[in-house]
Parts: structure tokens; sequence; C-alpha cells
């Protein structure tokens, strides 16, 4: 059984077209990316410039062409075709050079241990079935002294309220249905099973929404979505 849940992978799959509308149901990641890469950027020295760096569950591109642009030299996976053929007909525009595959990161690690200086995470820990694995293969693709970055959303009565009652039923930020609360994850967890993998937390921090300004912020709250820092 591999750690997909193709469900999920659909669902994106299934509104792929738009990755790159602003304005689309991927408005919330594209309003995110400056925040998440700036945290990527500062807590790795300060410049992405020639590092080697993996972005698992990729999507269309988001962040990986952002790091690209900051001359990172970047690889982007994801399970859903249908997002890597956005994600590789964009390069088109953006001029970018990107290496998008089709592969599961834990088949990924096999191929290209300890390879990455850094390596990303982002929003997609809450979509598969066994987040500690995805976890436990980003830790090997990390080279010794590297960092990894992940980031997804709480699991608590806030949680609940504000990303699925909030985010997708009231402000319809999202569609409904992309997230399932039960698989929302505890930072506590999310440490457990890094630790567990050879990774040393360095630093979390929270992303706030505020419906009335339509902004996002980082604040030390992380009650809902959340990035983490770890160091191998
Ligand atoms: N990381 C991107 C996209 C987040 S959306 C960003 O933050 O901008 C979640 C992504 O995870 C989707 O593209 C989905 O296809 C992908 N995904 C879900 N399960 C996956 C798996 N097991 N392996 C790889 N990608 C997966």
């Amino acid at each position: 059984m591999s750690n997909v849940d193709f469900n999920e992978v659909d669902k994106f799959a299934a509104i792929a077209s738009r990755w790159w509308d602003k304005n689309s149901e991927f408005k919330p990641l594209h309003d995110i990316n400056p925040l998440r890469l700036n945290y990527i950027k500062e807590r790795c020295g300060g410049s992405l410039k020639d590092k080697k760096i993996l972005d698992v569950g990729c999507g269309g591109g988001i962040l990986v062409e952002s790091l690209a642009l900051e001359g990172a030299i970047v690889t982007g996976i994801d399970m859903a075709e249908a997002s890597l053929e956005v994600a590789k007909l964009h390069l088109l525009e953006s001029g970018l050079k990107v290496d998008y595959q089709k592969i599961l990161v834990e088949d990924f690690v096999k191929q290209h241990p300890e390879q990455f200086d850094i390596v990303t995470c982002l929003e997609m820990l809450e979509h598969v079935p066994e987040p500690s694995s995805i976890i436990k293969a980003c830790s090997k693709l990390v080279k010794p002294s590297g960092q990894a970055f992940f980031s997804t959303i709480n699991r608590n009565t806030k949680s609940y309220l504000f990303a699925i009652i909030g985010a997708e039923y009231i402000l319809k930020l999202l569609p409904q249905g992309t997230h399932d609360w039960d698989k929302f994850i505890q930072p506590s967890e999310m440490d457990e099973w890094a630790r567990h993998s050879g990774l040393t937390l360095k630093g979390m921090i929270g992303m706030t929404y505020n419906p009335f300004t339509k902004i996002y912020k980082f604040e030390n709250d992380v009650s809902v979505n959340y990035l983490s820092h770890y160091k191998k």
C-alpha cells in the first residue's frame, strides 16, 4: 500500500488548471507564499542561491517557482499528474528551470538520500494517510546539517471553527471539503515524528488571517495554521 490518498490528490487535480489564477481556490496559497518564502530564506541564512531544494507535494509550483527565482536549484514532486502538467507549462511563462516529477517521496528517497540542502513540504501533510512516513522520508533526503520545513493545520476546536467553518463555509476561501479536521496535526505530534526521524525543532511560527483586512500575517499563535523549521 502506498502512502497516498487518491481522493485527496484528485481534489487538487480537478482544479489544477487554476493553480496560477491568483483569484481562484489557490488564492490563499498565493497570498501566504511571500511570507513562507521569506521565513525559509531567513532561517537558511538569508540566501537560497545555489541551494539544492526539494519541494514535496509541490502542486502547480507556487512555492517552487519562488524558490527558483531566489537562485535555488529546485525539484518538485507531487502525485497529481494534472498539477505537474500545469507546473511544467508555467515554466514556459516564467522562464525558470525546475525538475518536476511524479513520484512518491518514499520512493524518491531511495534514489536521492541526503542530497538536498533544504526539503520543504507545505500544506500537504494533512492530505496523506501516514504523515509520519512523509516526514521520515523528508528527513532522509536532507543532507547532514540541512533543513526541513513543514506546514499544516493544528487540530483543536479553534481550527475547526477557523480552518473549516470559517474558511470553507463562511468566507469561502477554499472549496468545501478541502480539509478533513481529523487529519489536522498538532505541533507536538509533528515534533514527535520529526524527532524520531532525526530532526531537531529550530523554530515554529503561526499564520493568521484577518477576514476584515484580508491580510495573512505571521504571529506567535500556532493554534490554526503553522510552519515549522527543523534541522538535521
Ligand atoms: N505545497 C503546495 C501545494 C499544497 S496543496 C503549496 O503549499 O503551495 C497539497 C498538494 O499535495 C497537492 O498538490 C496534492 O496533489 C499533493 N499531495 C497529496 N498527497 C500527496 C502525496 N502522497 N505525495 C505527493 N503529493 C501529494
